[in-house]
């Protein structure tokens, strides 16, 4: 230092010159530390933190946009393709079943499959019925009756009255049941024709002879209608080969009960009554009935059984025929020519003539 003071005097034109620009720069260089832009000898810790450098703004990442570019030109496929539209149509989905809502079941009407409502179907009566049970014999057995047709006007022909004595007219009604079942357009669409084949069965099953003219109570069941019924009766010109009756009192047998219940809940117009032998056509009634003469009359034309019939002299009581007559009805008797022929042929005439039948008030 002593060297330095010594020669201070020759400093002292260094002032302006040497100790002068060592002045300057010292001076430059606090003003550099202070300001920040002369980094310090003496390190950082002591300055402050220099936000400046968090400040630089960052550069958008322009490569990626260049890569994707590069890829878009190097792909041989367009990627801007305007899509062809196609147009596809979509099944509608059909509206799923209502699902009842909890707590609104009742509000919601259930999907169930429509009822149908109640309509009448007519009923279609088939043309033939039969056998039809309308009543049994003493001893049990089945009264029956076959049905053919539907018409209006209702038509019987009973059969068997006097049981096997007079087989051959079961036989003939046998055969007129089989003719009707295979012809059935022979009855008139006006008509319902019933025939019942047997009213006797009880004498059909006894006997063909003399025994099996009777019921199982000895009773002759053409004697037992209540209309001009006796408790007996004058054997002259009568059936008399054995002791018969007429019944207790009329309708006492269920053969004749059975009978008329049916022809008058059927409200049966005409009948005929088939009987053998031999005596010919019968009106019912005493005298004959308007009607059953009539339609004897008719019958007759159409065949060769008596007409009038032959007379006997027999005074018969309580007649079927006599019965319906008094009712109306159109009743006749008709005898077969013999005891054992059915007289078949003649009798489609017969029932021919029946089918076609009317009877007019006043006619003849
Ligand atoms: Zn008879």
């Amino acid at each position: 230092m002593k060297a330095m003071f010594r020669s201070s005097n020759r400093l002292t034109c260094f002032v302006g010159g040497v100790w002068g620009t060592v002045l300057v720069m010292l001076a430059l260089l606090i003003l550099g530390l202070l300001s920040g832009f002369v980094e310090s000898p003496f390190g950082t810790a002591a300055l402050p933190p220099q936000p400046a450098q968090v400040s630089v703004p960052l550069e958008t990442p322009a490569p990626i946009v260049v890569a994707a570019r590069l890829a878009e030109a190097a792909s041989p496929t367009p990627t801007h393709v305007v899509p062809t539209l196609v147009f596809t149509p979509t099944p509608t989905p059909l509206p799923l079943p209502t699902q009842p809502k909890q707590g609104f079941s009742i509000v919601e009407t259930p999907h169930y499959p429509p009822t149908p409502s109640p309509t009448f179907i007519p009923t279609v009566v088939p043309f033939m019925e039969g056998p039809i049970t309308i009543g049994k014999s003493v001893e049990q057995r089945e009264i029956q009756v076959y049905r053919f047709g539907t018409g209006a006007s209702k038509r019987l022909i009973i059969a068997g009255v006097h049981g096997g004595y007079e087989w051959n007219t079961v036989a003939l009604a046998d055969a007129l049941i089989e003719h009707l079942t295979a012809n059935p357009q022979i009855v008139p669409p006006h008509v319902t024709l019933y025939v019942l084949r047997v009213l006797n069965p009880d004498g059909y099953a006894r006997s063909f002879g003399y025994e099996g003219r009777a019921n199982a109570n000895n009773v002759d069941i053409n004697r037992n209608f209540p209309v001009d019924w006796a408790e007996s009766w004058a054997p002259q010109g009568c059936w008399s080969h054995l002791p018969i009756t007429s019944g207790p009192h009329p309708i006492s047998e269920p053969e004749t009960a059975a009978l008329i219940g049916f022809v008058v809940q059927k409200r049966i117009q005409a009948m005929i009554s088939y009987h053998s032998a031999a005596l010919g056509i019968f009106a019912g009634g005493v005298p004959p009935a308007p009607q059953s003469a009539s339609l004897a009359k008719a019958l007759a034309e159409v065949s060769t059984y008596p007409h009038p019939p032959i007379n006997t002299g027999c005074d018969a009581t309580g007649q079927m025929a006599d019965w319906a007559s008094s009712l109306g009805i159109a009743s006749v008797d008709v005898e077969l020519h013999t005891h054992y022929a059915t007289d078949f042929q003649e009798n489609l005439r017969v029932l021919d003539a029946f089918f076609a039948w009317e009877y007019f008030q006043g006619s003849k």
